[in-house]
Formats: structure tokens, C-alpha cells, sequence
């Protein structure tokens, strides 16, 4: 990171306008000393602008990106995280995904976009985001007590697997694989929403990081998007699972099947058949979780489905 840069924040040219239902800040910061240099090359200039259901945790924000010259690269840092940007028509569109995670607290946070131009120059553009409060309705569900309690064999089981999990939803495929927009992988309604507080047998637990979608043991599971399969495997608590990358810190849990059809190293097409439904794992009944974590961020799968829904 060129710190200099960050210290000549004071002097930059600030614009702001009215665009697409949000407010976009474009911040102009030239990539040297302006005393220290004779050249008089424009830097890149930004102007971006987001869409989202709202501004509250577990929810993904679409960023857009517009530059004035061509970048080699661009990313979105914002809740302390690094969030991949790609380029669309040519290197001067831009597109980022934020995720506001599940248990992110309500204020005020910086979105900090920052890349480089052509030349090499650093550019830079800052907005913030106003994160309001969500109050999750709790649910109570009645499951064997052995997920509830797990014994100390279980518990080694759940911490190993816990750790596999989570190393894969903190890394970050520099692919893009998917594209356009992502489609639920069964049609079922949803039954239980994204972020309720869980309280099984009348124990709170882990708040519910994924959908619930209806669907009879056997239902199809399509992959929401293109993929590589990372996990296909039986999970203690998601009972048989599949996880798919869909690349850039972006990935699909799909939880409680009865059986996959795909296994690790598979690549898939979106709608690709990839297993079906099923009621393993700790579950009241069969039907599909679905997760989605960016950037490990917990945000609700059908924020996503929204954002990108008019894409192509
Ligand atoms: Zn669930």
C-alpha cells in the first residue's frame, strides 16, 4: 500500500452526485507528490455506486466501478476485509461484491476502493456505508440430543471438520468462475430464513447462516452458478455436503443431502444436476440448506440472487 498516498487524502478533489438510487463519491488522488512532479499525466479518476436489498448484516452489496482510464487491478476494502473486483467491457467497468456479515454491528464503515491504473499509478475512492440494526427472529427446532450434546468423539469430529471448512471459506480463487446471475438450487420456497437465532432442544446455538428451501427427500439440487467442487463429503451437523467455489472468495454450502452426485475437483455448469435433497445431518426434516460466504462473510444467499438479478 503507497502511504503517501493516503496522507495526500487532505488535498484531493471531492465530487458527489446522485446515481442509480445511491450516493456516489468519487475521490481524486494524483499518485505523486504534486509539488515533486513536472509531468501532468490525469490520473484515473473513480466514480462508484452500489445497490443492495438494505444496509444490514447479511446482506450483499453490489459495487460499481467507473473509471475515467484503463486499471490493471481494483479491490474494495471495507469491515476489515479485502473484496475482489473484476473488470467488465474493457478494463474502465469495474464490479465488486461486499458481504456485510451476519453479526456485523450497526454504524458508520468506510468502503475503500483501491487499484491501479495503466501506467501504474495508484488510484483510490472512498465512500461509507451506513450499516442499520437487524433484529433475527429466533426458531425452535427439536433434533436428536446427540447434536445438541455431542460427546467427546463427536466434539474432535466437529472441531476437525469445523477447521476444513473453514480454511476453504478463507481462501480466495483469483478465477472468476461464475457469471451473470445466481439461481436457487431447488424451487422450493424458502422455510426457514437466513440469520434467525437457532435454539435446538431449548439450547441457543450457532444463528442460521444459510436458507432453508423446501424440497421432498430425492429433489434435484442444481448449482446456483458455475463452480469448481471444493467438499463433497459427510459433515457431523450438514450431514452429507457438497461446497461449491464459484471463485473470488465465493462460495455455495448446500447442506442435508441424501446423496451427491459430484465429487471434489468437479468442475460445474450453472443448473448442472450436482445431488438431491435430502434430511441428513441435524435437520427436523428433509430440505436443502443452502450457505453462501464471501470473503468469509455470512450473507444471506437470496441478497445475492437480488443483486445480480438483472445481469445477463
Ligand atoms: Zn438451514
Amino acid at each position: 500500500m503507497n502511504n503517501k498516498f493516503q496522507r495526500k487524502s487532505s488535498s484531493a478533489r471531492r465530487r458527489c452526485f446522485y446515481l442509480a438510487g445511491s450516493f456516489a463519491v468519487a475521490l481524486f488522488l494524483p499518485p505523486f507528490s504534486s509539488a515533486g512532479r513536472a509531468d501532468d499525466a490525469k490520473s484515473a479518476e473513480i466514480t462508484l455506486v452500489h445497490k443492495e436489498r438494505s444496509l444490514q448484516p447479511g446482506e450483499a452489496v453490489l459495487v460499481e466501478m467507473q473509471s475515467s482510464q484503463p486499471l490493471q487491478n481494483l479491490h474494495v476494502e471495507a469491515f476489515g476485509r479485502q473484496f475482489p473486483a473484476f473488470p467488465e467491457n474493457g478494463k474502465m467497468v469495474w464490479t465488486g461484491i461486499l458481504g456485510i456479515d451476519l453479526e456485523i454491528k450497526p454504524g458508520r464503515y468506510a468502503m475503500t476502493v483501491k487499484g491501479a491504473a495503466s501506467d501504474g499509478s495508484s488510484v483510490t475512492a472512498r465512500k461509507y456505508l451506513q450499516i442499520i440494526g437487524k433484529k433475527f427472529p429466533a426458531r425452535h427446532l427439536s433434533v436428536d440430543e446427540k447434536f445438541v450434546s455431542p460427546g467427546k468423539k463427536a466434539l474432535a469430529r466437529i472441531e476437525a471438520e469445523r477447521k476444513k471448512v473453514n480454511a476453504i471459506f478463507a481462501s480466495v480463487t483469483p478465477e472468476k468462475i461464475w457469471s451473470g446471475r445466481f439461481e436457487p438450487p431447488v424451487p422450493g420456497k424458502v422455510i426457514s430464513e437466513f440469520g434467525k437465532r437457532s435454539i435446538y432442544n431449548g439450547k441457543p446455538r450457532s444463528p442460521h447462516s444459510g436458507v432453508d428451501l423446501k424440497g421432498a427427500t430425492g429433489t434435484p439440487i442444481r448449482a446456483p452458478n458455475a463452480a469448481r467442487v471444493v467438499l463433497a463429503e459427510d459433515l457431523y451437523y450438514s450431514g452429507n455436503t457438497i461446497i461449491l467455489d464459484h471463485g473470488l472468495g465465493l462460495f455455495s454450502y448446500l447442506a442435508h443431502l441424501s446423496e451427491y452426485l459430484v465429487k471434489e475437483g468437479d468442475r460445474v455448469k450453472p443448473g448442472d444436476l450436482i445431488g438431491k435433497v435430502g434430511a441428513t445431518g441435524r435437520v427436523t426434516g428433509p430440505h436443502l440448506h443452502w450457505t453462501v460466504r464471501l470473503i468469509g462473510t455470512r450473507v444471506d444467499p437470496l441478497s445475492l440472487i437480488e443483486i445480480l438479478g438483472e445481469r445477463e
